[in-house]
């Protein structure tokens, strides 16, 4: 299939157009006002950023407040009906922000809107929004906007598409000391309950030397916590011309001078392989931390949600994994309900969480998503069953996540500090090489700096820690 790639000057006529939008609204010093609101994974999370630094090179200043704000955008998840849900009602209370202040423009982005029965569905029932666009438009926002502002009427854009690859858009990071960095977009693995490939498209692999560049960028200007994103990073470069692995990519990226740290995610386990984990060991800046969603730990089931691995295979690569790291932090996503799933099935999910022994679980209930093979298999099982699995699959997780914590009481180790918490015992937030959450007292001028602790308590989702003198 051939890639397509926007022309870089095409890229440059949608900045141009950004100037025409600030002499429309009047933009200075940071007025209009624009609200990004956004749902989902860490993709979605990249994908405001660039909505913002459009915005921003648009002239609009940022609110949190959506009585005030002049462009609302909502960025939108399809992974599951309850993000969908809460999207719905949160676009629909925006009447009463309109009503106030009706020159207000509501646009809806991102993979929600991708699918054409829930486009269809804002068209209909949400006159409250003047724009919809799906991901593969999202370096066009500018033009966009631009015919809601001038033609004052509906503009909706969300048509099918294998996907497209945009360097050079313009990104506003929130923070100064985590940063995500797209290396691919797209899915090929059709994973029979999932969405992700009908609305975000084909596997596209940025080149390597983009990746670097922006590494770099992101490097010289103090971030130090650096996640490579995309939604199997196992299986980057195969696209690109000569090929290029994800463990070279890491390599490269470890090769930047300055002291920051690389996560990643997400890994599908049929595709991590030894070179990966070597990688991981191998490269200082690597962080020991890997997400290996299962989703199942029953065969049958693993088969029919097209995983392509056994549990037995699943299990071999994580020990493979803490074999080459014995420190590694391990998570995962786990589905429970799938169709037809039965009490015995969800009892081996159960077995092998107990048998890997997961630093944190991330568990969801299954969700019918329209137009995937899972939405036509039968169903027998109620709402309460599944919800009662659930309940008894959060207990394991919890346990165990609160028995790995206490373990690290005693420990000092080196971490990140990322962020205040705005409570007083504990003001910062901190992360251990492998991602684990480190709440301590100190000085906020820390932020930004890897410093170690003396870790003092732990619970089902936190560490507790003090600083200690190096
Ligand atoms: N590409 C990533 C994750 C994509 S979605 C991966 O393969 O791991 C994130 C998680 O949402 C998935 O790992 C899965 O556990 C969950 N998920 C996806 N589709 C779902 C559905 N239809 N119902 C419930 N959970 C789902
Ligand atoms: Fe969805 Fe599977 Fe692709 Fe992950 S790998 S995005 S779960 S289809």
């Amino acid at each position: 299939m051939e890639k397509k790639s926007i022309d870089p000057a095409r890229i440059e006529e949608q900045k141009a157009l950004c100037g025409r939008i600030a002499g429309l609204i009047g933009a200075e010093s940071g007025r209009p006002l624009a609200l990004v609101d956004t749902y989902g994974c860490q993709q979605n999370e990249a994908d405001s950023e660039k909505l913002r630094g459009w915005l921003a090179l648009m002239g609009y200043g940022f609110t949190d407040n959506e009585f005030e704000a002049d462009v609302i955008v909502v960025n939108t998840c399809a992974v599951r009906e309850h993000a969908e849900m809460r999207v719905l009602g949160n676009v629909g209370a925006l009447n009463h922000t309109k009503k106030a202040k009706p020159s207000q423009i509501v646009a809806v982005c991102g993979c929600m809107v991708q699918q054409p029965h829930m486009a269809g569905k804002i068209k209909q029932s949400y006159p409250v929004v003047d724009l919809v666009f799906g991901p593969h438009e999202l370096w066009r926002f500018p033009e966009l906007l631009l015919q809601v502002l001038t033609g004052h009427k509906r503009v909706f854009a969300a048509e099918k598409s294998e996907g497209v690859l945009a360097e050079g858009l313009p990104s506003r990071r929130d923070g100064k000391v985590k940063a995500w960095l797209p290396i691919m977009s797209g899915c090929n693995n059709f994973c029979s309950y999932c969405v992700v490939p009908y609305v975000r498209g084909r596997e596209r692999s940025r080149r390597a030397e983009d990746v670097v560049r922006e590494a770099e960028e992101l490097v010289a200007a103090g971030y130090k916590d650096i996640t490579l994103l995309g939604q199997n990073v196992n299986s980057y470069g195969k696209d690109l011309e000569p090929a290029v692995s994800f463990p070279e990519l890491l390599r490269r990226v470890n090769a930047i001078p300055g002291d920051f740290l690389i996560r990643f995610m997400t890994s599908h386990p049929k595709d991590a392989t030894e070179e990966l984990f070597r990688t991981m060991a191998e490269c200082e800046k690597c962080a020991h931390q890997l997400h290996l969603p299962v989703q199942a730990g029953n065969d049958r089931i693993l088969k029919v949600m097209n995983r392509n691995y056994s549990a037995e295979q699943y299990k071999a690569k994580a020990a493979l994994a803490r074999r080459y790291m014995p420190d590694l932090v391990l998570t995962t996503d786990i589905i429970v309900g799938f169709p037809g799933e039965t009490e015995d099935e969800f009892e081996d999910t159960l077995r092998l969480c107990e048998e890997v022994r997961y630093d944190a679980m991330f568990t969801f209930i299954y969700s019918k998503r329209v137009g995937t093979p899972a939405a036509a298999m039968d169903d027998p099982f109620t709402r309460a069953d599944k919800q009662r699995h659930f309940d008894r699959l959060m207990e394991v997780s919890n346990r165990i996540s609160a028995e790995k914590h206490r373990a690290y009481i005693g420990r000092t180790l080196r971490v990140l500090v990322d962020g205040e918490t705005g409570r007083e015992e504990y003001n910062l937030s901190s992360r251990t090489n492998g991602g684990r959450l480190v709440h301590l007292k100190g000085e906020p001028a820390l932020i930004g700096q890897f410093i170690h602790v003396k870790i003092t308590d732990g619970n089902t989702w936190a560490l507790y820690g003090e600083p200690v003198l190096s």
